[in-house]
């Protein structure tokens, strides 16, 4: 069966909750497309606003990120529960991001993903490569490690559901996006390890995003690759230009 292709913006941090209902009402006439999984993952506070706003439309409310404990002292925190409660589906884990400014590892990105399955959300786990890997001819190892870590005792079945996010640290919010080429290589090779760890099924049915600086002009021909299976985008999901991507 054809894998259903993922688009999700990631707001970053970007809009106060009023903004954030006016960007989804702008924006809900425009991401309309059924072949397409739709989702706005959004920061923690603006969840409920835009989950309110986008009712009775194919888009998705997703987090951004989440913590892997059930609940309790880790005061800043928001749990799976929560996001649970508020209807949530999606998260995003383990983006470069957070990784870098938040000190996230493999082993808390594995922990966060292990949590989201145990309570039925989707988790669009993140990963790729810097500059300097790159340059060091190390990306698939240093990419396939992350996977192999972030997976560790996740089901074949959990997996087969979940989303990855290939993003070179080094194309995102840069405007340099990866060639067609590098994207799909790193994407095929997602899928390999993927059923390396698994099975040929699992691997046919997960699905791996492309993300950095993906926009209006380079969305078809990233998407059209065989292993990629839609895009995580930043810059351009706060904008009129993400229903063009969601209808690439
Ligand atoms: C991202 O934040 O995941 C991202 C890919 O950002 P951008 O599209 O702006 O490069």
């Amino acid at each position: 069966m054809a894998r259903k292709k993922i688009i999700a913006g990631n707001w970053k941090m970007n809009m106060t909750p009023s903004q954030a209902v006016e960007l989804v009402n702008t924006l809900k006439p425009l991401v309309v497309n059924d072949d397409v999984d739709v989702v706005f993952c959004v920061p923690a506070i603006d969840i409920i606003p835009a989950m309110e706003a986008a009712k009775g439309t194919n888009i998705h409310i997703g987090a951004e990120n989440m913590y892997f404990e059930e609940k309790g002292a880790y005061t800043g925190e928001i749990s799976p529960a929560m996001l649970v409660d508020a209807g949530v589906k999606y998260v995003i884990i383990g983006h470069s991001e957070r990784r870098e400014y938040f000190a996230e590892t493999d082993e808390t990105v594995n922990k966060k993903v292990l949590k989201a399955f145990e309570h039925g959300i989707t988790p669009i786990v993140c990963c790729g490569e810097t500059l300097t890997q790159r340059e060091q001819g190390v990306t698939i190892d240093f990419v396939r490690q992350q996977i192999k870590i972030a997976f560790l005792n996740v089901s074949a079945e959990q997996a087969a559901s979940a989303v990855i996010a290939y993003e070179p640290i080094w194309a995102i919010g840069t405007g340099k996006v990866a060639t067609t080429e590098q994207a799909e290589e790193v994407c095929k090779a997602i899928r390999d390890c993927i059923a390396e760890i698994y099975d040929d099924g699992t691997a046919a049915a997960i699905r791996i995003q492309y993300g950095g600086s993906v926009s209006a002009s380079n969305a078809a021909e990233l998407f059209a690759q065989a292993d990629i299976d839609g895009g995580l985008v930043g810059g351009a999901s706060l904008k009129p230009d993400f229903g063009k991507i969601v209808n690439y």
